[in-house]
Protein backbone atom coordinates (compact mmCIF):
# COMPACT_ATOMS: atom_id res chain seq x y z
CA UNK A 1 0.00 0.00 0.00
CA UNK A 2 1.21 3.62 -0.83
CA UNK A 3 -0.13 6.94 0.69
CA UNK A 4 0.81 10.18 -0.59
CA UNK A 5 -0.44 13.48 1.19
CA UNK A 6 -2.11 16.02 -1.32
CA UNK A 7 -3.32 18.48 1.68
CA UNK A 8 -2.30 18.65 5.33
CA UNK A 9 -3.43 21.63 6.87
CA UNK A 10 -7.22 21.51 8.67
CA UNK A 11 -9.97 24.92 8.26
CA UNK A 12 -8.58 26.66 5.84
CA UNK A 13 -5.72 26.90 3.10
CA UNK A 14 -2.91 28.69 3.81
CA UNK A 15 -0.67 29.75 1.16
CA UNK A 16 2.10 31.70 3.59
CA UNK A 17 5.65 30.86 2.80
CA UNK A 18 6.24 30.09 6.50
CA UNK A 19 4.14 27.05 6.14
CA UNK A 20 4.97 25.71 3.05
CA UNK A 21 7.64 22.89 4.24
CA UNK A 22 4.33 21.48 5.55
CA UNK A 23 2.13 22.77 3.18
CA UNK A 24 -1.07 25.07 2.79
CA UNK A 25 -3.28 22.94 1.11
CA UNK A 26 -6.71 20.99 3.14
CA UNK A 27 -7.26 17.71 3.56
CA UNK A 28 -6.16 15.17 0.88
CA UNK A 29 -4.51 11.85 1.27
CA UNK A 30 -4.67 9.52 -1.42
CA UNK A 31 -3.51 5.65 -1.72
CA UNK A 32 -2.88 3.09 -3.75
CA UNK A 33 -3.01 -0.77 -2.91
CA UNK A 34 -0.82 -3.11 -4.79
CA UNK A 35 -3.65 -4.62 -6.67
CA UNK A 36 -4.01 -0.92 -8.37
CA UNK A 37 -7.24 0.54 -6.80
CA UNK A 38 -7.27 4.02 -6.15
CA UNK A 39 -8.53 5.56 -3.37
CA UNK A 40 -8.53 9.20 -1.72
CA UNK A 41 -9.54 10.29 1.23
CA UNK A 42 -11.39 13.60 1.62
CA UNK A 43 -11.22 16.62 -1.05
CA UNK A 44 -9.96 19.84 0.17
CA UNK A 45 -7.81 21.85 -2.28
CA UNK A 46 -5.09 19.10 -2.14
CA UNK A 47 -7.24 17.11 -4.55
CA UNK A 48 -6.80 20.05 -7.54
CA UNK A 49 -2.97 19.01 -7.33
CA UNK A 50 -4.02 15.25 -7.30
CA UNK A 51 -6.10 15.93 -10.03
CA UNK A 52 -3.07 17.29 -11.86
CA UNK A 53 -1.54 14.44 -11.41
CA UNK A 54 -3.83 11.96 -12.18
CA UNK A 55 -4.69 13.29 -15.73
CA UNK A 56 -0.55 12.86 -16.46
CA UNK A 57 -0.31 9.39 -15.32
CA UNK A 58 -3.22 8.05 -17.01
CA UNK A 59 -3.42 10.17 -19.69
CA UNK A 60 -6.34 8.66 -22.11
CA UNK A 61 -7.21 5.54 -19.97
CA UNK A 62 -9.51 5.56 -17.72
CA UNK A 63 -9.54 6.71 -13.58
CA UNK A 64 -11.59 4.84 -11.10
CA UNK A 65 -10.92 6.14 -7.61
CA UNK A 66 -13.10 5.34 -4.79
CA UNK A 67 -13.64 8.57 -2.76
CA UNK A 68 -14.37 8.46 0.84
CA UNK A 69 -15.39 11.84 2.91
CA UNK A 70 -14.70 12.24 6.54
CA UNK A 71 -17.94 14.95 6.31
CA UNK A 72 -18.46 17.86 4.29
CA UNK A 73 -16.59 20.76 6.29
CA UNK A 74 -15.19 23.00 3.86
CA UNK A 75 -11.44 22.15 4.18
CA UNK A 76 -12.52 18.30 3.09
CA UNK A 77 -14.90 19.27 0.04
CA UNK A 78 -13.52 22.76 -1.52
CA UNK A 79 -11.13 20.61 -3.96
CA UNK A 80 -13.81 18.94 -5.74
CA UNK A 81 -15.00 21.83 -8.12
CA UNK A 82 -11.22 21.86 -8.93
CA UNK A 83 -10.64 17.96 -9.59
CA UNK A 84 -9.85 17.98 -13.52
CA UNK A 85 -10.85 14.33 -13.96
CA UNK A 86 -14.23 14.84 -12.80
CA UNK A 87 -14.99 16.87 -16.11
CA UNK A 88 -13.61 13.70 -18.24
CA UNK A 89 -16.52 11.19 -19.53
CA UNK A 90 -13.90 8.20 -19.57
CA UNK A 91 -13.36 8.50 -15.69
CA UNK A 92 -15.65 7.09 -12.71
CA UNK A 93 -15.69 8.31 -9.18
CA UNK A 94 -17.59 6.55 -6.63
CA UNK A 95 -18.11 8.87 -3.46
CA UNK A 96 -18.68 7.83 0.11
CA UNK A 97 -19.49 9.57 3.14
CA UNK A 98 -22.51 9.47 5.76
CA UNK A 99 -25.86 10.85 4.87
CA UNK A 100 -25.91 14.43 6.86
CA UNK A 101 -29.65 15.90 8.31
CA UNK A 102 -31.29 13.25 5.94
CA UNK A 103 -29.34 14.71 2.93
CA UNK A 104 -27.68 12.40 0.70
CA UNK A 105 -24.35 12.47 0.39
CA UNK A 106 -24.85 13.43 -3.62
CA UNK A 107 -27.02 16.27 -2.53
CA UNK A 108 -24.61 17.74 -0.25
CA UNK A 109 -22.28 17.62 -2.64
CA UNK A 110 -24.29 18.70 -5.04
CA UNK A 111 -25.35 21.88 -3.37
CA UNK A 112 -21.67 22.56 -3.36
CA UNK A 113 -21.94 23.30 -6.84
CA UNK A 114 -25.24 25.08 -7.01
CA UNK A 115 -26.09 28.82 -7.59
CA UNK A 116 -24.54 31.18 -6.82
CA UNK A 117 -21.83 29.21 -4.85
CA UNK A 118 -19.88 28.13 -8.69
CA UNK A 119 -20.64 28.80 -11.92
CA UNK A 120 -21.85 25.45 -13.24
CA UNK A 121 -23.69 23.13 -11.05
CA UNK A 122 -22.17 19.37 -10.91
CA UNK A 123 -24.22 18.33 -14.40
CA UNK A 124 -21.22 19.82 -16.12
CA UNK A 125 -18.69 17.17 -14.48
CA UNK A 126 -19.17 14.95 -17.87
CA UNK A 127 -17.37 11.38 -15.20
CA UNK A 128 -19.56 8.88 -13.87
CA UNK A 129 -20.69 10.04 -10.67
CA UNK A 130 -21.63 7.70 -7.97
CA UNK A 131 -22.73 8.76 -4.72
CA UNK A 132 -22.99 5.78 -1.80
CA UNK A 133 -24.46 6.33 2.16
CA UNK A 134 -22.36 4.76 4.91
CA UNK A 135 -23.47 3.86 8.06
CA UNK A 136 -21.10 1.39 10.42
CA UNK A 137 -20.76 -0.48 6.78
CA UNK A 138 -17.80 -3.04 6.24
CA UNK A 139 -16.81 -3.05 2.36
CA UNK A 140 -14.45 -4.98 0.06
CA UNK A 141 -12.80 -3.50 -2.61
CA UNK A 142 -10.54 -6.20 -4.94
CA UNK A 143 -8.21 -7.42 -2.06
CA UNK A 144 -9.18 -4.64 0.41
CA UNK A 145 -11.82 -4.01 3.10
CA UNK A 146 -12.82 -0.71 4.64
CA UNK A 147 -14.94 -0.24 7.74
CA UNK A 148 -15.84 3.36 9.78
CA UNK A 149 -16.72 4.64 12.60
CA UNK A 150 -18.22 8.05 13.37
CA UNK A 151 -16.02 10.62 15.01
CA UNK A 152 -16.93 13.52 17.79
CA UNK A 153 -16.98 16.68 15.85
CA UNK A 154 -19.63 19.16 14.90
CA UNK A 155 -22.03 17.84 12.13
CA UNK A 156 -20.34 14.25 12.52
CA UNK A 157 -17.20 12.52 10.97
CA UNK A 158 -16.66 9.35 9.71
CA UNK A 159 -13.21 7.84 10.87
CA UNK A 160 -12.18 4.83 8.09
CA UNK A 161 -10.09 1.72 8.69
CA UNK A 162 -8.35 0.02 4.85
CA UNK A 163 -6.94 -3.47 5.36
CA UNK A 164 -5.20 -4.66 2.32
CA UNK A 165 -2.48 -7.44 2.17
CA UNK A 166 -2.35 -7.42 5.94
CA UNK A 167 -1.81 -4.25 6.29
CA UNK A 168 -3.52 -1.24 8.30
CA UNK A 169 -3.76 2.36 7.57
CA UNK A 170 -6.47 4.38 9.81
CA UNK A 171 -7.77 7.10 8.59
CA UNK A 172 -9.19 9.77 11.68
CA UNK A 173 -9.40 13.30 11.21
CA UNK A 174 -11.86 15.98 12.86
CA UNK A 175 -12.63 14.25 16.09
CA UNK A 176 -12.40 15.77 19.68
CA UNK A 177 -11.79 13.50 22.57
CA UNK A 178 -13.97 13.10 25.79
CA UNK A 179 -17.14 11.38 24.64
CA UNK A 180 -16.28 8.09 26.33
CA UNK A 181 -18.46 6.03 23.35
CA UNK A 182 -16.31 7.52 20.85
CA UNK A 183 -13.14 7.78 22.34
CA UNK A 184 -13.45 3.22 22.72
CA UNK A 185 -14.56 3.64 19.12
CA UNK A 186 -11.38 5.38 17.94
CA UNK A 187 -9.58 3.04 19.78
CA UNK A 188 -11.13 0.04 18.40
CA UNK A 189 -10.87 2.02 14.73
CA UNK A 190 -7.11 2.09 15.23
CA UNK A 191 -6.18 -1.12 16.95
CA UNK A 192 -3.11 -2.44 15.69
CA UNK A 193 -3.11 -0.22 12.83
CA UNK A 194 0.72 -0.15 11.19
CA UNK A 195 0.12 4.05 10.16
CA UNK A 196 -2.73 6.04 11.64
CA UNK A 197 -3.16 9.40 10.59
CA UNK A 198 -4.84 11.70 13.49
CA UNK A 199 -6.30 14.86 14.09
CA UNK A 200 -3.12 16.94 15.86
CA UNK A 201 -4.95 19.85 15.09
CA UNK A 202 -4.15 21.62 18.73
CA UNK A 203 -1.21 22.06 21.25
CA UNK A 204 -2.54 20.69 24.52
CA UNK A 205 -2.61 24.14 25.93
CA UNK A 206 -4.88 25.84 23.04
CA UNK A 207 -7.03 23.18 23.78
CA UNK A 208 -8.15 23.90 27.17
CA UNK A 209 -7.47 27.57 26.90
CA UNK A 210 -10.03 28.12 24.11
CA UNK A 211 -10.76 25.41 21.74
CA UNK A 212 -12.82 23.12 23.80
CA UNK A 213 -16.08 22.07 21.81
CA UNK A 214 -14.75 22.98 18.66
CA UNK A 215 -14.83 19.75 17.91
CA UNK A 216 -10.51 19.11 16.70
CA UNK A 217 -8.01 16.54 18.64
CA UNK A 218 -4.48 17.92 20.23
CA UNK A 219 -1.50 15.66 19.66
CA UNK A 220 -1.11 14.47 23.14
CA UNK A 221 -4.79 12.79 22.32
CA UNK A 222 -2.97 11.79 18.95
CA UNK A 223 -0.38 9.79 21.41
CA UNK A 224 -2.83 8.66 23.99
CA UNK A 225 -4.92 6.84 20.87
CA UNK A 226 -1.75 5.65 19.41
CA UNK A 227 -0.42 3.83 22.67
CA UNK A 228 -3.97 2.74 23.62
CA UNK A 229 -4.54 1.19 20.15
CA UNK A 230 -1.09 -0.49 19.55
CA UNK A 231 -0.14 1.63 16.54
CA UNK A 232 2.94 1.52 14.99
CA UNK A 233 2.79 4.68 13.23
CA UNK A 234 1.24 7.72 13.85
CA UNK A 235 1.18 10.90 11.93
CA UNK A 236 0.02 14.21 12.91
CA UNK A 237 -2.59 15.59 10.65
CA UNK A 238 -5.20 18.36 10.06
CA UNK A 239 -2.86 21.16 11.70
CA UNK A 240 -3.79 24.73 12.63
CA UNK A 241 -4.09 27.43 10.26
CA UNK A 242 -1.94 29.29 12.88
CA UNK A 243 0.89 26.54 13.31
CA UNK A 244 4.20 27.24 10.94
CA UNK A 245 6.57 24.93 9.67
CA UNK A 246 9.15 25.57 13.09
CA UNK A 247 6.10 25.25 15.39
CA UNK A 248 5.17 22.14 13.83
CA UNK A 249 8.41 20.87 14.05
CA UNK A 250 8.63 21.35 17.63
CA UNK A 251 5.13 19.39 18.21
CA UNK A 252 6.92 16.36 16.58
CA UNK A 253 9.70 16.86 18.95
CA UNK A 254 7.14 17.06 22.10
CA UNK A 255 5.23 14.22 20.77
CA UNK A 256 7.96 11.77 20.22
CA UNK A 257 9.26 11.74 24.18
CA UNK A 258 6.35 10.51 24.43
CA UNK A 259 5.54 8.16 21.25
CA UNK A 260 8.85 7.71 19.16
CA UNK A 261 7.24 6.66 15.51
CA UNK A 262 5.34 9.64 15.22
CA UNK A 263 5.82 12.45 12.81
CA UNK A 264 4.02 15.04 11.02
CA UNK A 265 2.71 15.02 7.66
CA UNK A 266 3.87 16.61 5.15
CA UNK A 267 2.67 17.75 1.30
CA UNK A 268 3.76 15.29 -1.25
CA UNK A 269 5.28 13.35 1.62
CA UNK A 270 4.47 9.57 1.21
CA UNK A 271 4.56 6.01 2.99
CA UNK A 272 4.91 2.69 1.96
CA UNK A 273 3.56 0.13 3.48
CA UNK A 274 5.53 -3.43 2.33
CA UNK A 275 6.35 -6.73 3.45
CA UNK A 276 9.64 -5.68 4.37
CA UNK A 277 8.37 -3.15 6.80
CA UNK A 278 6.52 0.22 6.64
CA UNK A 279 9.04 3.22 5.00
CA UNK A 280 8.40 7.09 5.69
CA UNK A 281 9.56 9.35 3.12
CA UNK A 282 10.63 12.79 3.55
CA UNK A 283 8.46 15.36 1.65
CA UNK A 284 9.84 17.85 -0.88
CA UNK A 285 9.66 20.99 1.37
CA UNK A 286 11.81 19.26 3.97
CA UNK A 287 15.14 20.99 4.71
CA UNK A 288 14.81 23.37 1.81
CA UNK A 289 18.83 24.35 1.97
CA UNK A 290 20.61 27.18 0.26
CA UNK A 291 24.56 27.11 0.58
CA UNK A 292 25.87 27.85 4.08
CA UNK A 293 29.40 29.92 5.12
CA UNK A 294 30.67 29.09 8.46
CA UNK A 295 31.14 32.37 9.72
CA UNK A 296 32.04 33.57 13.76
CA UNK A 297 30.18 36.62 14.53
CA UNK A 298 28.90 38.13 17.64
CA UNK A 299 25.10 38.52 17.93
CA UNK A 300 22.60 39.78 20.07
CA UNK A 301 19.24 38.06 19.57
CA UNK A 302 15.69 39.68 20.95
CA UNK A 303 12.86 37.69 20.65
CA UNK A 304 10.00 36.67 22.64
CA UNK A 305 9.25 32.97 24.39
CA UNK A 306 5.89 30.70 23.68
CA UNK A 307 5.37 32.16 27.49
CA UNK A 308 4.95 35.47 25.74
CA UNK A 309 8.24 36.92 27.91
CA UNK A 310 10.76 39.11 26.14
CA UNK A 311 14.28 38.33 26.02
CA UNK A 312 17.66 39.53 24.80
CA UNK A 313 20.44 36.98 24.69
CA UNK A 314 24.02 37.28 23.52
CA UNK A 315 25.12 34.34 21.39
CA UNK A 316 27.31 33.93 18.54
CA UNK A 317 26.04 33.28 14.53
CA UNK A 318 27.52 30.27 13.40
CA UNK A 319 26.88 29.93 9.43
CA UNK A 320 25.34 32.35 7.29
CA UNK A 321 23.62 32.15 3.28
CA UNK A 322 22.02 34.57 1.26
CA UNK A 323 18.46 33.80 3.22
CA UNK A 324 18.94 33.23 7.18
CA UNK A 325 22.07 32.47 9.42
CA UNK A 326 22.26 29.39 12.24
CA UNK A 327 23.51 29.70 15.96
CA UNK A 328 22.64 28.63 19.66
CA UNK A 329 20.09 29.91 21.85
CA UNK A 330 19.09 28.96 25.66
CA UNK A 331 15.29 30.72 25.13
CA UNK A 332 12.60 29.41 23.65
CA UNK A 333 11.39 31.64 20.95
CA UNK A 334 7.99 31.65 19.67
CA UNK A 335 8.54 30.23 15.83
CA UNK A 336 5.48 32.50 15.36
CA UNK A 337 6.86 35.47 16.39
CA UNK A 338 9.25 37.61 14.52
CA UNK A 339 12.83 37.99 16.38
CA UNK A 340 15.79 40.22 15.54
CA UNK A 341 19.23 39.57 15.55
CA UNK A 342 21.56 42.34 15.30
CA UNK A 343 24.84 41.57 14.55
CA UNK A 344 28.47 43.37 15.92
CA UNK A 345 30.86 44.33 13.08
CA UNK A 346 33.74 45.27 14.72
CA UNK A 347 36.93 47.10 13.26
CA UNK A 348 39.36 43.78 13.20
CA UNK A 349 36.30 42.34 10.60
CA UNK A 350 37.55 45.49 8.13
CA UNK A 351 34.86 47.81 8.74
CA UNK A 352 33.88 50.71 11.30
CA UNK A 353 32.43 49.83 14.21
CA UNK A 354 28.82 48.90 14.33
CA UNK A 355 25.42 47.02 14.12
CA UNK A 356 23.20 45.48 11.38
CA UNK A 357 20.09 44.99 12.51
CA UNK A 358 17.70 42.20 10.79
CA UNK A 359 14.07 41.11 11.46
CA UNK A 360 14.30 37.77 11.20
CA UNK A 361 11.76 34.72 11.65
CA UNK A 362 12.35 31.08 13.02
CA UNK A 363 12.34 28.14 10.48
CA UNK A 364 13.58 25.85 12.22
CA UNK A 365 14.46 24.70 16.24
CA UNK A 366 17.03 22.14 16.14
CA UNK A 367 15.79 20.59 19.24
CA UNK A 368 18.29 17.81 18.76
CA UNK A 369 21.45 19.83 18.92
CA UNK A 370 22.30 20.72 22.69
CA UNK A 371 25.64 22.16 23.54
CA UNK A 372 27.02 22.00 27.07
CA UNK A 373 25.39 25.55 27.56
CA UNK A 374 22.26 23.80 27.29
CA UNK A 375 21.26 25.79 24.31
CA UNK A 376 19.81 24.34 21.25
CA UNK A 377 20.12 25.31 17.68
CA UNK A 378 18.08 27.82 16.13
CA UNK A 379 17.72 28.59 12.13
CA UNK A 380 16.18 31.56 11.22
CA UNK A 381 15.18 33.55 8.01
CA UNK A 382 16.36 37.12 7.31
CA UNK A 383 12.70 39.08 6.42
ZN1 LIG B 1 -11.42 19.75 9.01
ZN1 LIG C 1 -14.75 19.71 10.30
Amino acid sequence: MKVRFWGVRGSTPTPFRENLRYGGNTSCVEVRTPDNELFIFDCGTGLRQLGKSLVEEFGHRSIHAFIFLSHYHWDHIHGIPFFEPLYNPENYFFFHSFPSHAQSVQAALEEQMSDPYFPVNMEAMAAHRHFYNLCNDALSYGASTLRTAQLNHPQGSLGYRLECNGHTLVYATDNEPGEPDCDRRVRDLAEGADVLIYDAQYTPLEYVNSKKGWGHSTWREAVNVAKDAGVKNLVLFHHDPDHNDPFIDSIVHEASRYFPNVTAAGEGMELSLLPTGIHIGRFPGERRLDSRHPVNLPLVVYGRTREGLHFEEHTTLENISLKGGYFMLKHDPDPRDEINVQLRISPEMGGPLGEVALKSRVVRLDESVEDELDRKGVAVTFQ
